[in-house]
């Protein structure tokens, strides 16, 4: 393989010929064309050649030492810039046979050898203007791909964001059905409403609830569709989220529709835009009246429960109504059949002073104990109550007031022994002063009453943790 210098047109030559002699001849011209020459002697020389030097124009022989020339220019053609060569055949092999044999090769011109070199020059010319042709052709073909290559890039693109944009708006309508569902299905009413009291949004359930129809929805404020308590006040839910909190929940009663208390319960969070932005509250509001209605049913019997009621909760014993009463009972069966009857009326002592030294608590324990020892020092037929605050009465039937005394005096022991302890440091004992008297017969419950009261009243006055019987 023999290099040349680079020549005028920046154009190569390739120069494959066996025949030394041809090949300078061929150089020399095809040199003064302008062109850089290469020339090969063997095929293999000159596909290395062609890999390396890229060539515009290839001359070449038909028979070569190492191959067919045909052979060779199909290689030529069949490379991927082989629809921009210009190849021109020199070969003795020239029957018009051949020639198409070559052209068909991919051969574009074909001399006879020998050869003039006038008609060489003529033919060389011809194909250095197809050389040149074909750079033009190359240049565009190139320019095109690039265009096609940007536009391809573009196209991409652009799928990418129009199917990212789909993908988007899918999202949002899905995420737009969804809402939709869930304002139409959710227990209970929800209004959107933004920072200046306007309604931006409310499900059916909430125009129910506000008695609007959704035609005659303009433009209103949430305080003149939905009037709570809470409005124009500083607990207003929505002033609440514009300062700062997260979640108000309240309980509101409103006039509903013909009159009737309606109860609702509230929960409102912040309605926030994209960019984390507070554009006013989200209000979840539910019907409670069912509810509410329940609950004050109940505590109106518990109350009058307690009413009814014949037990005092705290001590346990009959509280002072069953006393009125079972007094009453007790006298009359006492006329009746001749029977003794006594009554004890218990009083603790000191008790305002435990109260105020120990709490009011720890005063009803005090109560509460004095219950269960009462309880435990009677018999079945006696029947003792808490007559009020830290005072206790004890019917006992079929006793004289001697016997009766046997009674006050064991309660009175039995607390006296009672150790209680109102703080880890101290231990407190706690005594009852008791008034004891017999029913005379043909007197009223009431006199028996004030008379026991009178004798507690005399044990106070005796010093107080004692009995008196009168
Ligand atoms: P006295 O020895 O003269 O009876 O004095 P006292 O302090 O016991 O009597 P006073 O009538 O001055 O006070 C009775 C106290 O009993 C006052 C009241 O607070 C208390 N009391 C009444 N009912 C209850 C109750 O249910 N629980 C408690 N902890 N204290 C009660
Ligand atoms: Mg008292
Ligand atoms: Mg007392």
């Amino acid at each position: 393989m023999t290099e040349c210098a680079p020549g005028k047109t920046g154009l190569t030559a390739l120069i494959v010929e066996d025949d030394q002699a041809v090949c300078d001849f061929l150089q020399r011209i095809v040199e003064k064309l302008g062109y850089a020459v290469v020339v090969c002697n063997t095929a293999a020389f000159a596909r290395e050649a062609f890999a390396t030097r890229i060539p515009h124009l290839i001359l070449m022989d038909w028979l070569l030492p190492d191959m067919d020339g045909l052979e060779l220019s199909k290689t030529f053609r069949a490379s991927v810039r082989g629809k921009y060569l210009t190849i021109l055949m020199i070969s003795s092999k020239d029957s018009p046979e051949d020639i198409a044999t070559a052209i068909a090769a991919g051969v574009d011109y074909f001399i006879p050898k020998p050869f003039e070199k006038k008609v060489l020059d003529i033919w060389l010319s011809a194909a250095s203007r197809n050389v040149q042709d074909c750079l033009v052709r190359e240049e565009a073909d190139l320019a095109l791909a690039k265009i096609k290559e940007d536009l391809g890039d573009n196209n991409l693109q652009l799928e990418e964001a129009l199917s990212r944009a789909n993908t988007m708006a899918m999202e949002a309508e899905q995420a737009y059905i969804e809402i939709n569902q869930i304002f139409k299905t959710v227990a209970g009413g929800i209004v959107l409403v933004d920072k200046h009291c306007n309604i931006l949004r409310c499900n059916d359930s909430f125009l129910e609830m506000a008695g609007v129809k959704r035609e005659n929805l303009h433009a209103q404020k949430c305080y003149e569709i939905f009037h709570s308590c809470l409005c124009n006040t500083e607990e207003c839910p929505l002033q609440r989220i514009k300062k700062g909190v997260k979640r108000v929940e309240n309980e509101i009663e409103k006039d509903g529709l013909e009159g009737v208390t309606v109860y609702y319960s509230t929960i409102s969070t912040p309605f926030k835009g994209p960019g984390g932005d507070l554009i006013g509250i989200v209000e979840h509001i539910t019907d409670i009246t069912e509810r509410v209605k329940a609950e004050k049913a109940l505590a109106e019997s518990e109350r009058r429960y307690k009413e009814l009621s014949l037990v005092d909760e705290l001590t346990k014993l009959f509280n002072k109504r069953y006393f009125n009463t079972h007094l009453q009972l007790e006298v009359e069966r006492a006329n009746r059949h001749g029977h003794p009857l006594s009554l004890l009326l218990l009083d603790i002592d000191n008790f305002k002073h435990h109260n105020d030294t120990y709490g009011h608590a720890d005063g009803d324990r005090v109560l509460a104990r004095l219950g269960q020892v009462i309880a435990e020092s009677l018999r079945t037929n006696d029947v003792p109550c808490r007559y009020g605050g830290e005072e206790f009465t004890i019917i006992l039937p079929v006793t004289s007031g001697e016997q009766a005394t046997v009674v006050a005096e064991r309660i009175r022991a039995r607390f006296a022994g009672e150790v209680f302890q109102p703080n880890p440091q101290e231990t407190v004992r706690k005594t009852i002063s008791i008034g004891v008297t017999q029913y005379l017969a043909g007197e009223s419950g009431q006199s028996l009453l004030e008379r026991a009261d009178q004798n507690m009243y005399e044990a106070k006055q005796g010093g107080k943790n004692r009995y008196v019987l009168k």
